[in-house]
């Protein structure tokens, strides 16, 4: 029998992230950010997908623990606070060992062959054999990660609303398969969780391409003033401005782009006037994007100092003991539901 949880009566929220190390500004604004505000209006679960990165990263397993605690700190640096959000690792939590295989043994192949990332990922990372029974699962690997929580909705960007699309048709189609015995009219066993759309503004990294550890075009959380004010020097601008007295567009210049997401208005007007009318140089503008990055980045680096590793170990297993709870809760109805649950069923 499952131990109680607390309830609560905010609807709740599930998102997770791979721990591919130190985070950086890309994940900070696309999803942590927002995460902060969420946990203040929601019950809020937000895991670190460490199975997820076995995935792609099977052949080497030596960095995945590490990278889990460096973005468990990140998560705790930029403001998720475990008194107000319950914070855990998806290995620690073994019912997502379990709800994936009973899910796998419904979802039809062609659902998972057509999720627009696995072409894509294959792709991207050529040097990777990803022809495996893992990575072709993965979506089904979400699904549980998601469903386990019975989460209202799952806060996700434009570009991953294919991946909570199929978690709720494996949904719809576990809860055709299967009711609770004796409960044929009672909810579903496996609510369809909603989308919420988080807003992400366009950042581009250094290279004007979108930021991202693979490009190696990163501004990490860590990146201290100096290194925030070397990265941007050297980052491409409007291919117009070639000399300084050539005018440029801030619309068209990725450090534009930097300065609409970290800058004031009163900055903003300086650097399209100024820009515009080959007023200022490059190199000033870029000063002013370093100072806004700086700005946001300072108070992060000093909550993660304050932080110990023994402190995020527990806030980890205390999280991650709330989350086997709750998970739990759902699959003692899965099993019913699919009557699997003959430990229980011969207890009685
Ligand atoms: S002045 Fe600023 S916005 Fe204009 S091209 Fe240079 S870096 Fe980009």
């Amino acid at each position: 029998m499952a131990e109680s949880v607390p309830t609560s009566s905010r609807p709740r929220v599930l998102s997770g992230m791979r721990p591919t190390g130190k985070l950086h500004l890309g994940n900070y604004m696309g999803a942590l950010a927002n995460w902060v505000k969420l946990q203040e209006q929601y019950e809020c679960y937000f895991f670190i997908a460490d199975l997820h990165a076995l995935t792609t990263d099977y052949a080497d397993t030596s960095r995945i623990t590490p990278n889990t605690l460096e973005v468990a700190l990140d998560f705790l640096a930029a403001g998720l606070d475990p008194e107000k959000c319950t914070i855990f690792v998806q290995s620690m939590v073994k019912q997502h060992y379990e709800l994936p295989l009973l899910l796998g043994m419904i979802t039809p192949l062609g659902w998972l062959e057509r999720v627009p990332s696995y072409k894509e990922m294959q792709e991207n990372l050529a040097s990777k054999d990803l022809t495996t029974y893992g990575f072709l699962g993965y979506p089904v690997l979400m699904a549980a990660d998601i469903l386990l929580y019975q989460p209202d909705f799952v806060p996700v960007g434009q570009d991953q609303q294919a991946h909570v699309e199929l978690t709720r048709e494996v949904a719809r189609r576990f809860n055709q398969f299967y009711k609770l015995p004796g409960a044929e009219n009672a909810q579903d066993v496996l609510p369809e969780p909603k989308v919420l759309l988080t807003p992400s503004p366009k950042l581009p990294g250094t290279d004007g391409r979108k930021m991202s550890k693979s490009y190696g075009n990163t501004i990490e959380l860590t990146d201290e003033e100096p290194v925030v004010r070397q990265k941007l020097k050297t980052m491409v601008t409007d291919p117009a401005r070639v000399r300084r007295t050539d005018a440029g567009d801030p619309d068209k210049c990725p450090v534009g782009d930097l300065h609409k997401v970290f800058s004031t208005p009163e900055t903003m007007a300086k650097v399209y006037e100024g820009c515009r009318s080959a007023g200022i140089g490059c190199i000033e503008c870029k000063g002013w994007a370093a100072d806004g990055l700086v700005q946001v980045l300072q108070p992060i680096q000093a909550r993660r100092t304050s932080f110990s590793e023994q402190q995020v170990n527990e806030i980890l297993v205390a999280g991650s003991r709330c989350a086997r709870v709750r998970a739990e809760q759902t699959m003692e109805q899965v099993r019913a539901a699919m009557q699997m649950n003959l430990t229980t069923a011969a207890a009685k």
